[in-house]
């Protein structure tokens, strides 16, 4: 059995999809701080059968011990966490307990009962502002905000957990920038408030929710002088998981691993495909860089192809074709 911190989450509830399709039982853990039941029920409709599920904080480790005193858990895989970079700056403290201390506590439970096996959500942060694009695995890491810290430690721990004790399987993915929605259009990302990334803005600019997307600087050094990233469908990301999943007992180092598609699009890329996927405009103004912002970051995936025989699949055009799918279906979110 699969225990899955964060399930209810974005990431989190297309793996779920995945994991069942591809016959892994699963068990949710989630305190529902950044997501609601939704999206479970929903899940639940689209693989046909009932969800396990565990209310708890991956900080409480009364809460932890009920999951494996209920079930027997060979793996656990890790999303639970907060995500905004913004309100990290603002409350790092809040980012270091819930991040850091909340997968310490996950180890110490997991240890306790002999689970030994896990899959982190990592992310491109932690290479920083690297020297040069494309990124590989060995690029060196830093961070430029507390967000960005938590994974590094987190990543740091877990590297010294193995150190101490080579039986623990640890995969960490780092992922470059999640987009897009099952195909189906009932789950897909469902930011609180004014959203800080991308592609959630653009798509609510497009629904008529928000006026007008600000380009945070056209002065990079990039081909059209704005932002560039390796935007990766959540379906293939979804996909990782599952083979790391189905790779992890092979592996006898804590492995390292981008999940991105390779490929680089600027901000108005971005504009201009959701408009022909929307078939909507999508006012923009050109506004100041945004504090902390690189110009460019892209993967080199190639270590994910040979360690997990990994790819991604899905074009920019899915990714916003599925992307306003989810979003003209359901204005409002969940
Ligand atoms: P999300 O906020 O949609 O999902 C995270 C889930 O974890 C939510 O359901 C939330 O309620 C739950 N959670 C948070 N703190 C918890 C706690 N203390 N105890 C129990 N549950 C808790 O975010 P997501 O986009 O699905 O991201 C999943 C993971 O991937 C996170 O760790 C995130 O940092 C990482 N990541 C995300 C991105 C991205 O752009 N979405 C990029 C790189 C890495
Ligand atoms: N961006 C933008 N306007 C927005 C949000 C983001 O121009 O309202 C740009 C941002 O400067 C970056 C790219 O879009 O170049 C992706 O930003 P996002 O916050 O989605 O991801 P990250 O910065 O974490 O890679």
């Amino acid at each position: 059995m699969v225990l899955v911190t964060g399930g209810a989450g974005y990431i989190g509830s297309h793996t779920i999809v995945l994991l069942i399709e591809a016959c892994y039982e699963v068990v949710i853990f989630d305190n529902f701080s950044n997501s609601s039941r939704e999206s479970i029920y929903r899940v639940e409709k689209l693989v046909n059968q009932k969800i396990d599920l565990v209310e708890g904080d991956i900080r409480n480790g009364d809460d932890l011990q009920k999951v494996f005193d209920s079930y027997k858990i060979d793996s656990v895989i890790h999303f639970a966490g907060l995500k905004a970079v913004g309100e990290s700056v603002e409350k790092p403290l809040k980012y270091y307990d819930n991040n850091v201390n909340g997968t310490r506590v996950l180890c110490e439970v997991m240890r306790e009962n002999g689970c030994k096996s896990i899959v982190f959500s990592s992310s491109a942060t932690v290479y920083g502002d690297p020297h040069t694009v494309p990124i590989l695995e060995n690029f060196p890491l830093s961070a430029t905000n507390p967000y960005g810290r938590s994974k590094l430690f987190v990543e740091e721990i877990l590297r010294d957990l193995y150190l101490s004790d080579n039986e623990w399987k640890i995969v960490l993915l780092r992922y470059f920038n999640p987009v897009g929605a099952h195909e189906s259009g009932t789950i897909g990302e469902d930011p609180n408030g004014i959203p800080n990334n991308l592609m959630p803005f653009i798509a609510q600019t497009a629904v008529g929710k928000r006026e007008s997307l600000s380009v945070f600087g056209d002065d990079y050094d990039t081909p059209d002088g704005t932002g560039v990233r390796d935007y990766i469908h959540v379906v293939d990301l979804a996909d990782a998981h599952v083979k790391a999943l189905d790779n992890i007992n092979s592996f006898d180092e804590v492995m390292s691993i981008n999940i991105g598609t390779g490929n680089g699009y600027s901000v108005l890329d971005m504009v201009k495909a959701f408009e022909e996927a929307s078939l909507k405009k999508v006012p923009y103004v050109i506004a100041k860089r945004r504090a902390g912002d690189i110009a460019s970051c892209y993967a080199n995936p190639s270590y994910a192809k040979e360690v997990l025989g990994w790819e991604a699949t899905h074009s920019i055009k899915e990714m916003c074709e599925d992307t306003w799918r989810w979003q003209s279906n359901n204005p409002n979110g969940y």
